[in-house]
């Protein structure tokens, strides 16, 4: 079992939360335990946040069976191949339709188009796919992770080094990075804004923080309620609204250039939640990948909720923060 501590109060703002899911179990990677999750009753905040949560010294148990981080490019069947290049298509049309193609680039990117290569370290990298990308356009990168086989992943296949350990841990120099990067990490965190003041330490004046996460005022947590995949019981440990991310980067004293939200990748979301949806009730181990038909209608969710983000910057799957280091 997980060890277990109680919070009933916002991990942000303070204030009290109202409970509104309980019994989860995890649905994804099978760790133990029912888990709960309270809504911060601040409206102007919004965070969702585990109660009780893992203990610190206990969390590495949810991780047991984690492998977004394994290398998942040895697609070497034909058919299966086959099968991925008409999902690319598919996706690719439906991006070209709601006028996503840029915004594609730029989270690809991790919305550093616009900058000249520098330095970039990136948290939680994995096995370093988005750094090999930079790293052909000239920069020089720096990944960090807790997980031992991504960092080997990464020396194997893209030859790039990757630090194992927390940031806090591993006492970069100060002023020492252009670019920050985290792209679904800081929801896994047990102190954001302790990580956002370290990420404030080591990056050089005038540096970039981004900032990819799950947004708890998503169309796919309102549709999917308890089974929407941004929840990951018991890993993700609080999933921000934009105006609580921003309250966490505020806090760290960055100064915030942009807050919005995107459905570029929306329907990974919700394809992910239907799996979770006719899983119900099960934490054992299976086959958690989307069928054909849930990776359909999670594309045509995709137009719906970039069809709803013309007219509200609010309900997009993920926010995405950008900020700098006065
Ligand atoms: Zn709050």
């Amino acid at each position: 079992m997980i060890r277990t501590t109680d919070k009933q109060e916002c991990p942000v703002c303070g204030t009290q939360g109202e409970m509104l899911h309980d019994a989860l179990k995890d649905q994804l990677f099978g760790a133990p335990g029912d888990w709960s999750i309270r809504r911060c009753s601040s409206n102007a905040c919004g965070l969702l946040w585990l109660d009780p949560r893992p203990r610190e010294d206990d969390i590495a148990k949810a991780y047991q069976t984690y492998y977004t981080h394994a290398n998942s490019e040895k697609k070497s069947h034909v058919k299966s191949r086959f099968v991925a290049c008409i999902r690319d298509l598919m996706v690719n049309a439906v991006r070209c339709f709601c006028g996503q193609r840029t915004e594609e680039k730029d989270i690809a990117h991790m919305y550093l188009r616009d900058m000249p290569p520098g330095q970039v370290l990136d948290i939680g990298c994995g096995d370093a796919r988005f750094l090999n990308r930079m790293k052909q356009l000239g920069w020089a990168v720096q990944g960090v992770d807790f997980d031992a086989a991504a960092a080997s992943n990464a020396k194997n296949l893209y030859d790039i080094d990757v630090k194992i350990g927390t940031l806090e841990y591993l006492k970069f120099s100060e002023n020492s990075f252009d670019v920050v990067t985290m792209n679904h990490v800081i929801e896994h965190v047990f102190d954001p804004v302790a990580l956002l003041s370290e990420v404030h330490r080591i990056l050089r004046p005038g540096g970039r923080l981004v900032i990819v996460t799950p947004n708890a005022g998503s169309m796919g947590h309102r549709i999917f309620g308890r089974f929407w995949r941004g929840l990951e019981p018991p890993r993700h440990i609080q999933i921000f609204t934009p105006t609580a991310l921003e309250a966490v980067a505020n806090s760290a004293a960055l100064k915030i250039d942009k807050v919005f939200t995107t459905a570029v990748n929306a329907w990974i979301i919700f394809s992910a939640s239907f799996v979770i949806k006719r899983r119900n009730g099960t934490s054992t181990l299976g086959d958690v990948k989307p069928k054909r038909s849930e990776q359909i209608e999670g594309l045509k969710m995709q137009i719906t909720e970039a069809g709803r983000l013309k007219n509200s910057h609010a309900e997009g799957e993920e926010i995405v923060l950008i900020a700098t280091k006065n």
